[in-house]
């Protein structure tokens, strides 16, 4: 019991010189802000005092974001991220950008070779009915038979190439029907 007693005796004549110490000034906030690399907070103005107002971190949109919505502290951000060459906003925060050029093989190409953009391509471009190949792309088609006149005619109307022609000689029985067989 006596020993309790002195307890309470030592802890009531101690609270006036911690008393003391907190009344020794009033805390004053200041307006401005002071920050470190993750906190911001309101320091007090009133000489050697540690206390911290409104202490918390930075708060930043996202990754991309370099400043402090609260206090404006600077930091160095993740870098914009985009999916491709061509993708004209960030994935992250939405930063447009000037994407570069798609990139197609030629005129009939009909995707993006970097992010697969579809477009409508130019037509195939053929010399001729008889072109199989397209001057563009090479794309292959199975084209028109060539045309010749008649059975003597050695070179095909439409795109010019030139075969052998057989002209029979010698049989005046033939016609020039059976000289068109003679061809196939
Ligand atoms: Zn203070
Ligand atoms: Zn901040
Ligand atoms: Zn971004
Ligand atoms: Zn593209
Ligand atoms: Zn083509
Ligand atoms: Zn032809």
């Amino acid at each position: 019991m006596r020993k309790y007693l002195i307890a309470i005796l030592c802890f009531v004549l101690a609270i006036p010189f911690f008393g003391a110490c907190e009344v020794s000034h009033e805390h004053e906030q200041a307006t401005d802000w002071s920050s470190n690399e993750t906190h911001h907070w309101h320091a007090c103005v009133g000489g050697d005092c540690d206390e911290a107002f409104e202490k918390a971190e930075h708060v930043y949109d996202n990754a991309c974001d370099e400043d402090c919505n609260v206090c404006g502290e600077e930091r160095t951000a993740a870098a914009h991220k985009y999916d491709n060459a061509c993708d004209d906003d960030c994935n992250v925060c939405g930063e447009k950008r000037t994407p570069a050029a798609h990139k197609y093989d030629n005129a009939c190409d009909d995707d993006c070779n970097v992010c697969g953009e579809k477009r409508t391509p130019s037509e195939h471009e053929y010399d001729n009915a008889c072109d199989d190949d397209c001057n563009e792309c090479g794309e292959e088609r199975t084209p028109s038979e060539h045309e010749y006149d008649n059975g003597y005619d050695a070179d095909c109307n439409e795109c010019g190439e030139e075969r052998a022609v057989e002209i029979p000689t010698g049989n005046s029985d033939l016609t020039q029907d059976d000289a068109f067989g003679a061809q196939d």
